[in-house]
Formats: C-alpha cells, structure tokens, sequence
C-alpha cells in the first residue's frame, strides 16, 4: 500500500482507542470539563452502563455558539496557548481531544449556554461531520450527549462488557470527581434511577456519603505542607484496612492518579502498623507547583512524573508517618493489628533433649510420637499425600532439609541436617509450596474445588457482582464457586482446595478486583502468575501461627518436593543453611 495521509476520521477513532476505552472513559473527560468550566451543579445521567447514552450537564461558563464547532475539533482547547502553559497546567484537561475523540465513535450532541447570550445553541455530530449550531433552550452552562459510544467501531465494541460492569466503572469515576470536589453538587442517575445525589458538602461529609460510615469514622485527619508542597485528607486508622486496594485515592493537583513511586511510600509509612497483606484506606490531596510535576505523560493523563521523585517520596512519607504516629500517642485509639504486637519469640522445641545437641537419628521418635496432629497440618497439605515419615531413616538417605527442631519468633523453623543448621522462613516458603500447586493445577485443567462447609456471604459491591455473573467458567477454573445473593450480596460456596484455610471472603475479593480490573482473559493469561501467587499468598500460614514440630516436618519435606522452593513468590530465599563448620567457627571450636 502506497503511504496515505489518515482521514481526520480516522486519526480521532485512534485517538479514541487511547482516550476512550470505555464508557468510565468518557464519562471522566465530560466531567473534568464541567470542573474545568467552573461548574457548581453536574447531573449525569446513563443509559445501560453509559453503552447507550452518557449525558452530561453543567451550570458552568458555557461556550459561545462561534465556538461550538471548534470545541469538537482535534487540538483545539481554550486551557493552554503556549509550552509554558502546559508546564504550569492547573485545569483538568488540556489536550483539546477529548471531545474530537469520543465525537467520532458515537452519536454526539453539545448544547450550550454562555452566561450572557440570551438562548443556548446546539451542534451535532454523527461519525465526525458536525452540523451548523442551531438555536435551542436551555438554562446556562453545557450539556453533553453521548449515544451508542462505539456504534462504529465494532472492534472496541466487542470489548465492552455488560451493562453492570461498565457501570461499576463509570461509577467508580464517579467517586472519585465526587471526592475531589465536595464543593460541587453532583447527582448520578441510570436507566432512570437515582444512584447518588450529593450536595455540596463539607469533605468529610463527601467522604461519608461515597466510601461509607465506617471509613469516616476511622478517618485520621492529615495536612502538612511545607512552601510548595501540601499534603492533605483522610487516611483511615490502620483498624480499617481493605484486602484490595479499592479505598486508595490520591489526587495530585486535583487529578485522581495511580503513581507507583506514591504508593510506595504509603506503603512504607504503614509499614509498622499494618499487616503486609492489608491495605490502607485513604483519600489524599497532593498539592504541588504545577511546575514541579509533570501530568502530560499519558492521554488519560491518570499518571504523572515529579521533576524531583526523592522529594515527593520522603514528604509523603513523612507527613503519614506523624498522622500515624500522633494517633497512637494519643487516646491509645489506634489498634495495631494483632500479630504486630504478639510475643516475639515463641519455641516450640521438642520436650526431650533433642535440641541442637540431638544428633541426627536421635530425631526419629520426635517425628513418630507426635500424637495430635492439628487442623492446620491437614489443611495445610490436603489434596496431597500426607508425607510419609519412615522409622528406618537411619538406613534411607536423609532428607535434604533435615528435621524441625523449633520455630523461632513465629516466623522461622530451625531444622537439622546433615550439613548443620537449617532456617527456614516459613511463610515465605510456605506460599511458594501453595503457588506451585495452584499453578500445577491450573496447568492440567482447572484448581480442584473445596466447597465450604458454611458459604461465606459478603457485602459486594455493584462492580464485584457484575464479575460473578460473567466469568463463571473462569471462577470455575480458579477453583471457585461464587452466586449472587441479592442486590449487594455474594455468597461464595466454594475455594481452591489447597486454600481452603484463606478467609474466603479477603481472597474472593482479591480474585474478583483482579478479573473486575483486567478481565478473566488476561488473568488466566498474562496476569495468571500474579493472580496465583496472590491466592497463595492467602493461605499461607502467617507469622507467629504456632506450628507443631510434625506441621514443621511436612513443611520440610513439601519443600523438598516441590519445583523452585527455595525462593518465595518474590525471588527472595525460603531457607538458608549454616553449616556446622560455621557454627563451630563462631564458637571458635577446634582452633
Ligand atoms: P480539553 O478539555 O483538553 O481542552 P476537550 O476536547 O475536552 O479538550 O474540550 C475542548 C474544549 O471545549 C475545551 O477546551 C473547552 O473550551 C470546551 N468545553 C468542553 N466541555 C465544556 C463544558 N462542559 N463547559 C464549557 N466548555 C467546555
Ligand atoms: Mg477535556
């Protein structure tokens, strides 16, 4: 083919790939424009999941009828003119192609009213030819109508999913404009029915009518600022942690974004105070010169860059870790999670002298008299052959790993081999053990079901419900069975076998936000390993869980047996050995 120029057409349906991949998409471009036009009053109203129609209205500055036309142009804005604009950006939108993009994939309708013209004015536009503006009546400021997004581009189109899902997305949207400005009155309706109406409110309020009582009354309040920088909102006290990071929101000069470099230094700041597979609860506003950062890095412009990322890193930080520790100072309000504070040290060493000075055969009866196997050792190796531990080992080759002896600090086992001294970190090693047998399951066909003696019921969100109605097989094949019980409710019958000892409800979430988020596709595929290795994750036994020395034993000798334990899901080691000649030379024995 000879090299051709793209139709305008064309180059907006591109565009449209990038800016609009979704209804949720849409819905965030017209909203930021009514913030951009200063509105105080937005109604949205949707039709099936915004797949049929999004509408838009404000009260804001409206736009003049000379400009109509060229508000659906591509590259024309009225936010910035020049470079030197752009690098001080304080308005939402900026790229004059929001509008173009979305025009050129549906059936698009823009009625405006500016404050001082006597009627307001209509353009339509139907796959990228816009009509000449044409007189109509409406109150000032803007209105946006959107209808069949994607009616010609049938590729994108089949990527939408139902109705439920894509409104979850858009109401995700939703929540986080409406937590950015509690000082415009928002309402969401669809298919008729009113979903939010929020007035203009106080913060906390917002907060409280979006993210529920429970996280408001948990809320620590935070503002610190040094000149230039400002940090400020809700965090909640580490007693309200989420298994998914769905309560996450961070917003840098007003614009909800995902920054790996930001929560990485949330995570550090909870560091102390939250159990590593919690997540924090927070709505956050990051004030910054606009110099300083740079938001012109993606088309959805949900990511940005700092000028200076150790900066931003250490005062984030810092200004959560003062909130957090102030609160613990305080009126002791602050739970700590219960494995932050438990006994630091617990043996559990064998009740005959079988201790670092046992030999190696003397061990045997330990393993042989264990009398009371606990739940946990069944739970943790059911499905696969308890491990066999044979009386004649004296004659046999030894195990590699050695036999338990202790475990130390609730978080390590001390074994015994031939070479000496054997640490193992157990949950670590543990998790690898349960991911390898998930994905060797999944490789076969599908991960084998336990279905649950009491169904775990839980409160599901609008978004989780839509990913159990449609990706049955997929739950399936993770080793789940999970039904809707009602408008807000899912009762989850069954869980991967090997995980039956997870709390079924924390480890349903994390699968449903996965698939919510990339679709069962991608997470039986790209994402599988991810997805895997956070369901292991769940069930393996955590720190400071007691084990008995036979529990530590079939930990030991499931290790031997399975592919690549000797590093955790995140290529950290599981186990270190000490030889007895380092033992002996710290001792200074035989010099
Ligand atoms: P951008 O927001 O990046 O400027 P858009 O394509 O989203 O690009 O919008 C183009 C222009 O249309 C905006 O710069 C603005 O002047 C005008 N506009 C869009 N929506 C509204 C609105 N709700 N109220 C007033 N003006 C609007
Ligand atoms: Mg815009």
């Amino acid at each position: 083919m000879s090299i051709q120029r793209l139709s305008d057409l064309l180059i907006d349906q591109i565009a449209a790939g990038e800016v609009v991949d979704r209804p949720a998409a849409a819905l965030k471009e017209l909203l930021e424009n009514s913030l951009d036009a200063g509105a105080s009053s937005v109604q949205v109203e949707l039709q099936s999941g915004g797949v049929k129609q999004i509408k838009v209205s404000d009260d804001g500055a409206g736009i003049a009828r000379d400009d109509l036309a060229l508000a659906l142009a591509r590259h024309a804005t009225s936010k910035i003119a020049s470079l030197e604009d752009l690098e001080r950006v304080a308005s939402l939108g900026f790229r004059g192609e929001a509008l173009a993009s979305i025009a050129a994939i549906s059936h698009f309708t823009l009625t405006s009213r500016a404050a001082d013209d006597q009627h307001a004015w209509r353009v339509e536009s139907d796959g990228g030819r816009t009509s000449s503006p044409e007189p109509a009546a409406a109150t000032p400021g803007t209105a946006v109508e959107v209808r069949e997004l994607y009616y010609n581009t049938p590729a994108r189109r089949k990527f939408l999913r139902t109705e439920n899902t894509e409104l979850a997305h858009c109401e995700e949207t939703f929540t986080r404009i409406g937590l950015s400005r509690p000082d415009v009155a928002l309402t969401l309706q669809h298919n008729g029915r009113a979903l939010q109406r929020l007035p203009i409110q106080s913060f906390t309020q917002r907060c409280t009518a979006l993210l529920g009582e429970e996280f408001a009354a948990a809320a620590l309040a935070l503002d610190h600022g040094t000149p230039g920088l400002r940090l400020h909102g809700l965090i909640a006290s580490p007693s309200f942690n989420r298994s998914a990071r769905d309560y996450q929101y961070f917003f840098v000069n007003g614009r909800c974004v995902r920054d790996r470099l930001i929560a990485h230094a949330i995570r550090e700041a909870f560091h102390d105070v939250l159990h590593h597979e919690r997540h924090p609860a927070f709505v956050l506003f990051f004030d910054i010169d606009p110099a300083r950062v740079d938001v012109n890095v993606h088309p959805t412009k949900s990511e940005v860059r700092f000028r200076d990322p150790q900066a931003v890193h250490r005062f984030v930080f810092h200004a959560l870790q003062n909130t957090l520790a102030q609160s613990r100072a305080g009126a002791g309000a602050m739970p700590v999670a219960a494995d932050a504070v438990t006994t630091p040290v617990a043996m559990f060493a064998a009740s005959d002298s079988a201790g670092f000075a046992g030999t190696y055969a003397r061990q045997q009866p330990m393993q042989l008299t264990a009398r009371h196997p606990t739940a946990l050792y069944e739970i943790m190796f059911a499905g696969s052959a308890a491990p066999t531990i044979r009386d004649d080992v004296p004659d046999t080759a030894p195990p590699p790993l050695g036999f338990a002896l202790a475990q130390l600090s609730g978080v390590y086992i001390l074994a015994q081999n031939q070479a000496g001294l054997v640490i193992v970190d157990m949950h670590a090693a543990h998790e690898r053990i349960m991911y390898e047998k998930l994905k060797s399951a999944l490789d076969r066909s599908e991960i084998p079901t336990q279905t649950l003696l009491i169904p775990a019921t839980l409160r599901a969100s609008r978004l989780e419900l839509a990913v159990v109605e449609e990706n049955a097989p997929a739950l399936q094949r993770l080793g789940f069975e999970m039904a809707v019980l009602g408008p807000e409710a899912l009762v989850v019958r069954s869980v991967p076998a090997p995980l039956q000892d997870a709390d079924p409800i924390d480890l349903a979430r994390d699968v449903l936000r996965e698939i919510g988020e990339f679709g069962a596709s991608r997470v039986l595929q790209e994402r599988r390993d991810e997805m895997l290795s956070t369901m292991a994750c769940h069930a393996a036994v955590r720190a400071n869980r007691a084990l008995t020395l036979p529990e530590m034993n079939a930990l030991l000798r499931e290790m031997e047996a399975t592919d690549r334990s000797g590093q955790c899901n995140h290529g950290r080691p599981t186990w270190t050995q000490v030889a007895l000649s380092e033992l002996d030379r710290m001792f200074q024995r035989g010099q």
